[in-house]
């Protein structure tokens, strides 16, 4: 695949209004009035499947704002709901309990399905794992299918669109080929030209490339990159970890129910259940800026996780002169000296100058999953080192007269 030009994505042309239906300009608005909302809000999201074995939870309660011009990985075993948390944007499918805003608009509540079809279309760039492109229509003709179902574009411009799309992936040369005669990588370059056929803000991939080598993967991302650059938001769902290192944002979803993003931060090598474990018991806490969070000589009963926020780790000289030996961030942790090494602290811990929210897991809840979890213990175990051995050298200099 070539570098997609740089160029403006292909501008539309005044839509055709068509009697009885939600117009496009209409259909647009739905996203103009209230650009400064986020691209998607969900709020105590329920899907529950029935069947003749009784009811099955597939998400349990699921809040998540995604902003606009995020690109956000969602990852997740088999199973845990990835794909029908994503078929609640599209709404392809629809929640049993609670509320989707997509670019400010409530996607299940005043509104028909005809009309949130109409409104996926014009809005929604959808692509899947297996492109699911139509085999008997060329690539350009499957790019232009979009801007005919949603009347995008004059009829006659069409196949100029189209094809300014192909360029952008990189297929110019196979605009006239069937999808058989051309790799699996540049199908989903094309699959992805049709998700943009009608320049949608927001696109939604589910495991866009789950069915490609690793060279055709690096490309499909890229482009995603590209796209992100450009303005689009990107919600994609991954089977593959070193994607998402890739993306800005990394959702983890597990048996229907999310993870605490700072928990998965700070400690990605934790299995799922235990993420989810914590993000259940911690108990969420706020300081003021500049609040002591921990204090020297104090016995520590919690590992810390902090959520928001800057905090200071401070030594102090015999003089009482102080010094800040390091500031951690989100999805850093603190307190894990004391409890994995045994005592009190060895250094005070402070709220930056802006309010800190952090997670508190207790001792025990702590040391029970580091037991269950010794890839953990030992990343945790390095960091202690590097930390002490840091602290030794502050604690040499600053009592040096
Ligand atoms: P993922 O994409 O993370 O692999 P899915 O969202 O596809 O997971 O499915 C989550 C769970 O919901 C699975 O256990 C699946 O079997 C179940 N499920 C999905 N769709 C249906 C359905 N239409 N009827 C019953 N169960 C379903
Ligand atoms: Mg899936």
């Amino acid at each position: 695949m070539t570098t997609p030009h740089s160029g403006p994505m292909p501008a539309s042309v005044t839509p055709v209004q068509s009697r009885g239906r939600m117009s496009d300009s209409q259909a647009r608005q739905l996203w103009d009035a209230r650009t400064d909302s986020p691209m998607i809000e969900m709020r105590g999201l329920v899907k529950t499947y029935k069947n003749t074995a009784g009811e099955f939870h597939v998400l349990k309660g699921v809040d998540l704002t995604i902003e606009r011009g995020e690109f956000v990985s969602i990852v997740g075993k088999s199973g845990s709901g990835k794909s029908t948390l994503l078929n609640m944007i599209t709404g392809i499918d629809h929640p049993t309990d609670g509320q989707v805003v997509v670019g400010g608009m409530d996607i299940y509540h005043n509104i028909n399905e005809s009309q949130r079809s109409r409104w996926r279309g014009k809005n929604l760039g959808i692509v899947f794992q297996f492109f699911q492109l139509l085999p008997m229509l060329t690539l350009l003709e499957n790019v232009m299918l979009p801007m005919d179902y949603a009347d995008w574009h004059d009829f006659d411009e069409r196949p100029k669109h189209a094809l300014e799309l192909l360029k952008m992936v990189g297929l110019e040369k196979f605009t006239n080929k069937l999808p058989i005669l051309v790799s699996t990588g540049q199908q989903q370059s094309a699959a992805i030209a049709r998700a943009l056929a009608c320049d949608p803000p927001l696109i939604v991939a589910d495991e866009p490339t789950g069915n490609l080598d690793s060279r055709s993967t690096d490309a499909i991302i890229n482009l995603f990159e590209e796209l992100v650059r450009r303005g689009k938001t990107i919600v994609m769902v991954t089977h593959d970890p070193s994607l998402t290192s890739r993306t800005t944002r990394t959702i983890v979803i597990s048996d229907g129910e999310l993870i605490d993003e700072a928990i998965s931060k700070s400690l990605p090598q934790l299995r799922h259940r235990h993420m989810l474990e914590f993000t259940k018991i911690a108990e969420e806490r706020v300081y003021q800026p500049t609040a002591t969070i921990l204090s020297r000589d104090h016995s520590v009963d919690h590992f810390f996780i902090i959520k928001r926020g800057e905090v200071d780790v401070v030594l102090q000289e015999k003089t009482g002169k102080e010094f800040v030996i390091s500031r951690l961030k989100a999805g850093e942790f603190f307190g894990e000296i004391e409890l994995m090494c045994g005592g009190k602290s060895i250094a005070s811990v402070r709220a930056g100058n802006a309010s800190v929210v952090v997670l508190a897991i207790r001792r025990a809840d702590f040391l029970r999953v580091m037991e269950a979890s010794p890839i953990t213990a030992e990343a945790i175990g390095k960091i202690v080192q590097k930390r002490l051995e840091s602290q030794k050298i502050t604690e040499r200099r600053t009592v040096r007269p």
